[in-house]
């Protein structure tokens, strides 16, 4: 039998097979540690009624950890050197398929329908390439694809942002973006030794479980994030600073500012970093009133 693909001697062996070389550029750092594979497919909560979407094959280290437990997988990936390599890697595993494709430039919506026509509980699990992790699920959460949720390792740094609480430092924009759609989670801190070739930062596991409904219902959802953005302009200042400052002609409505803050039962004084997102929903839909 051979043995998984998430080993050092089998990892190396395909590589050497196929005279493959990394391209940095596209954020392929391997895994190479089984262990850290189940359990990021333990923390996906993935059944054999599951249909997972990964985002990054690579050489399949995931993909077949994936197969074992689920109905179906589907992964997209952007470099065609690795297509003739994992048609080899997952040969023994007919429920999984790659597409070859950027997923930024995917329909989703539209293949997930085609796909997993029979499947309802549906979850993406990746090894992101780190280059465009927040471009993808900014995509993923934006589209509102139909997933119970997403299981993703990324940067330990970006993963402390979007799972933060307000009155933290890392708490900010981002933060907010991905718990309006989420419940984020960090779930694992992953040493750099677990990968092939080993990345330059940490690295960390979150599981963002999908909520029903956003965290907040908001008027206008396009502005409230515009509000959200202007409110982190500069981290130093006062919220009230900052809505003059970034928000369209900020200054000439800077009495329309003082009294959207005092109807939301907001000091102007408080910094950004500190209101939650409900406050901030409260916010935006007083400010709209004079800004739309
Ligand atoms: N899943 C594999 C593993 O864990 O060993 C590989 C993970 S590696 C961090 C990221 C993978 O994403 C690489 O295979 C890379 O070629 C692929 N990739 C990079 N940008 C992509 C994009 N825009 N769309 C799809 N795949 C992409």
């Amino acid at each position: 039998m051979l043995k998984d693909i998430a080993t050092p001697n089998r990892t190396k062996e395909i590589l050497k097979k196929y005279g493959f070389t990394f391209k940095k550029s596209l954020g392929q750092n391997f895994l190479i540690d089984t262990n850290i594979l189940h359990r990021i497919v333990d923390h996906a909560e993935i059944t054999e009624e599951t249909g997972a979407i990964e985002i990054g094959p690579g050489i399949g280290a995931l993909t077949e950890q994936l197969a074992k437990r689920a109905k179906k997988v589907l992964a997209f990936e952007i470099d065609q050197r690795l297509l003739p390599i994992l048609a080899d890697t997952l040969s023994p595993y007919s429920n999984a398929k790659v597409i070859h494709q950027d997923v930024l430039k995917a329909d989703l919506k539209g293949t997930l329908e085609q796909e997993f026509e029979n499947i309802e509980d549906l979850m993406v699990v990746a090894n992101l390439p780190y280059y465009v992790t927040t471009p993808i699920l900014m995509k993923l959460l934006e589209e509102q694809i139909p997933v119970r949720g997403i299981v993703v390792m990324l940067q330990k740094e970006v993963a402390e942002r979007i799972a933060a609480k307000p009155g933290t430092k890392e708490y900010g924009s981002l933060s907010i973006a991905i718990q309006y759609y989420t419940e984020a989670e960090t779930v694992m801190i992953v040493p750099k030794t677990v990968f092939n070739p080993q990345p330059n930062v940490d690295s960390a596991v979150i599981r963002l479980l999908r909520r029903p409904k956003p965290a907040v219902e908001v008027r206008d959802e396009a502005f409230f994030f515009q509000v959200v953005r202007a409110s982190f302009g500069q981290r130093r200042k006062t919220i009230l600073n900052n809505l003059v400052n970034n928000l369209p002609n900020g200054k000439q409505k800077k009495a329309d500012i003082e009294q959207a803050l005092s109807t939301a039962e907001i000091d102007p004084k408080r910094r950004g970093e500190t209101l939650s997102i409900q406050e901030f929903g409260k916010l935006s839909d007083q400010l709209l009133k004079s800004f739309r």
